[in-house]
């Protein structure tokens, strides 16, 4: 379970965005749908057009590799899926009725949140959606679609999956207590129980191999004829064949445009891996991949975080494309090239710092495409490999997404929250002019230095922390980035230009773990998910220890809640003072402490708060979740089939990409 726990990558999820001025582009329109709890947006792709003939053919193999992995997530997050968005996208498209009749809209809605999860359950709650359509109604479309006879058994079980709640409840489930894989619906075992798969890999690890493979990142694990625990490979001529054997296709191709040998070895040796599942290759892979940090094109294509698997091993596919952005980058180089003097300086005892701090090689990144599991919710901030040792002995890449945090940041534009929920006009305008650049110093300070500061006393157990390891995990890199956002040296290294710019930050993140971030529970639930658990972490508890000295204030005003922060410095000593627990938490695996801490402010909601940021945020309208639908790469070519330029269309909608991407691919 070594993945799940230590957390060694990240993604910085999208809730940390919420709303700020950026450097938008006015005539372009982010806006494509909204319904349920969810907005899709579109992005941005600039200097696309300036990339040499050879990166546009680069980039344009890699995106249809990309796109090819789309089913293996579907079919990774449960085995019905495919089939059911089969069903639903024939009634979808051969509905000959009114189709403003409230069945088929609220049909059309619940396709459209089917779409979004790549499959039945919520992305982010993993729980299954509730159709507000009677199956009575989907059966009879079904039986209007003309053409070849159905197979009733078949859908009789994709009916029982939409329609029985009891069924396939959750994706993932991590009650403890419970056997967790034969109380998960997603499809990575399949008629193992818990104990079946924990005994398999106890029987198989080798603990004193210090560069043991990551166990089970590409397979699924079930019963052969005997009766015995088997790994099946996702791999040519395993599982996913004939997605993985057009993913390589395309690789292949890819290739040939690769701008350096060190490229064109990774794409080779990701390549050898799918051709042979053998994950001593994706090591080799990850390690010339980690080393490539002079390609202006790069990509994530395969099997990676192992978030939808209970057990934390295996990797759900994704892929995104991406393209240097080179003066942003600027700032993330800067932070990684003092790396050692932020190491030293942290407010930790001395022991808990790492004496070398390895180089985190660290850019900001133009998304190109997202796919898999990265699309169409996506991170804003990657942190990769996950392999702890090759990030000790090789490195890692950090990369920001600011065309992504730039789509976010020029939606939420004029959505009305800052008026709602900032207090006063002066802290408004602090945002207004500062949120988006230290929004992102402090998810390029998280990524880059925070996950990799500190060090693990000798003899510690870097799964020590269990179940709450990732929620302090996430806790100790944003204190990390918070902390470093109020000091001099920002201004002296060029990132910053006003002493007082971090305060919008600092506002943002406390409005947002004490109370906006109440928006994605449902009432009478807890706070689960890791990254919103730190969040209300480190803002209860700098709430409560500021009491004394009123630091932080939640006042009523006209029967609303509203945030006063009266002592910016004093709560910047109030992360330094948590950061220094939490890292020693963390370097002497003191699992009660961390416990502690996490049951007493991470988790427990307070209802009447949480009505009340309910009912305001309704009268905003603004989504809980957003996601993105990609731009359109068209490939030209000369009469001999070359290629010889590639352009980029914005104008595809949500429905219709949905659509083509699963008729084309
Ligand atoms: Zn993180």
């Amino acid at each position: 379970m070594s993945k799940l726990t230590t957390m060694a990558s990240c993604l910085a999820l999208t809730a940390a965005l919420t709303a700020c001025r950026g450097k938008a582009d006015e005539s372009f329109d982010y806006h494509v749908d909204r319904f349920e709890d969810i907005e899709v947006l579109r992005y941005q792709v600039p200097d696309f057009e300036n990339l040499t003939p050879d990166q546009k053919r680069l980039v344009y193999y890699l995106q249809e590799a990309a796109l090819w992995g789309r089913d293996i997530l579907w079919d990774q997050n449960c085995k019905y899926n495919l089939a059911t968005r089969g069903l639903l996208e024939d009634v979808y498209q051969n509905y000959n009725g009114d189709r403003e009749d409230p069945n088929f809209k609220a049909f059309e809605t619940y396709l459209k949140q089917v779409w979004f999860a790549n499959g039945l359950h919520h992305h982010y709650s993993m729980d299954k959606f509730t159709p507000r359509f009677s199956q009575e109604w989907l059966e009879t479309q079904v039986s209007n679609i003309e053409g070849e006879p159905r197979d009733a058994q078949a859908d009789a079980i994709i009916y029982k999956y939409i329609f029985d709640p009891s069924f396939m409840a959750k994706r993932v489930n991590q009650a403890a207590g419970e056997d967790l894989i034969v109380t998960s619906a997603m499809n990575m075992y399949d008629g193992v129980t818990q104990k079946q798969v924990e005994d398999y890999y106890a029987a198989l690890k080798d603990t004193t191999d210090l560069t043991p493979i990551s166990y089970g990142l590409n397979t699924r694990v079930t019963i052969d004829n005997d009766g015995k625990v088997i790994e099946q490979q996702y791999k040519v001529g395993g599982l996913y064949s004939d997605k993985i054997e057009k993913i390589v296709e395309n690789l292949q191709k890819a290739s040939q445009y690769a701008e350096n040998d060190n490229q064109r070895k990774t794409i080779n040796q990701l390549i050898d891996f799918y051709q042979t599942g053998d994950l001593k290759m994706f090591d080799e892979y990850s390690i010339t991949w980690a080393g490539d940090t002079a390609s202006r094109v790069d990509f994530i294509n395969g099997f990676i975080e192992s978030y939808g698997d209970p057990l934390g091993m295996t990797g759900s596919w994704e892929s995104i494309v991406n393209f240097k952005n080179n003066e942003a980058s600027e700032r993330t180089e800067v932070l990684s090239s003092n790396a050692q003097w932020f190491e030293e300086h942290s407010p930790v005892d001395p022991r808990f710092r790492k004496p070398h701090v390895k180089g985190v090689s660290a850019k900001v990144i133009t998304a190109a495409i997202l796919a898999g599991d990265s699309y169409p919710a996506t991170p804003i901030g990657i942190n990769l490999p996950n392999a702890n040792w090759i990030r000790a002995q090789h490195g890692s890449k950090s990369v920001t997404i600011e065309n992504i945090t730039q789509a976010y940041d020029a939606a939420a534009h004029g959505n009305g929250f800052n008026e709602e929920f900032v207090h006063d006009a002066e802290t408004r305008q602090l945002l207004d002019d500062y949120l988006f650049i230290t929004d992102n110093l402090h998810t390029d300070l998280h990524e880059c230095l925070g996950h990799g500061s500190g060090q693990l006393l000798p003899g510690v157990d870097p799964d020590a922390l269990k179940a709450h390891g990732s929620t302090l995990e996430e806790t100790r890199a944003d204190l990390f980035a918070l902390y470093y956002l109020a000091d001099p040296k920002l201004i002296e290294l060029g990132l910053l230009d006003n002493p007082d710019a971090y305060k919008a930050e600092y506002y943002k993140y406390m409005l947002n773990g004490l109370m906006t971030q109440l928006q994605r529970i449902e009432p009478g639930k807890d706070i689960e998910e890791a990254h919103m658990r730190n969040r209300a972490l480190i803002s209860r508890w700098a709430m409560e220890h500021g009491a004394a000295d009123n630091v932080v204030d939640m006042v009523k005003e006209n029967g609303k809640t509203q945030l006063i922060i009266n002592d910016y410095d004093k709560l910047r000593e109030l992360f330094g003072q948590l950061l220094s627990e939490i890292q020693r938490i963390k370097s002497e695996g003191d699992y009660k402490a961390g416990e502690t801490l996490v049951e007493q402010y991470a988790v427990k909601v307070d209802p009447e708060l949480h009505k009340e940021i309910l009912d305001r945020y309704a009268t905003l309208d603004i989504a809980p979740y957003k996601g993105f639908v990609n731009p359109v790469y068209k490939a030209v070519t000369d009469n001999d089939g070359n290629i010889t330029d590639v352009t980029i269309d914005y104008s595809e909608g949500y429905i219709d990409q949905m659509l083509r991407y699963s008729a084309e691919y």
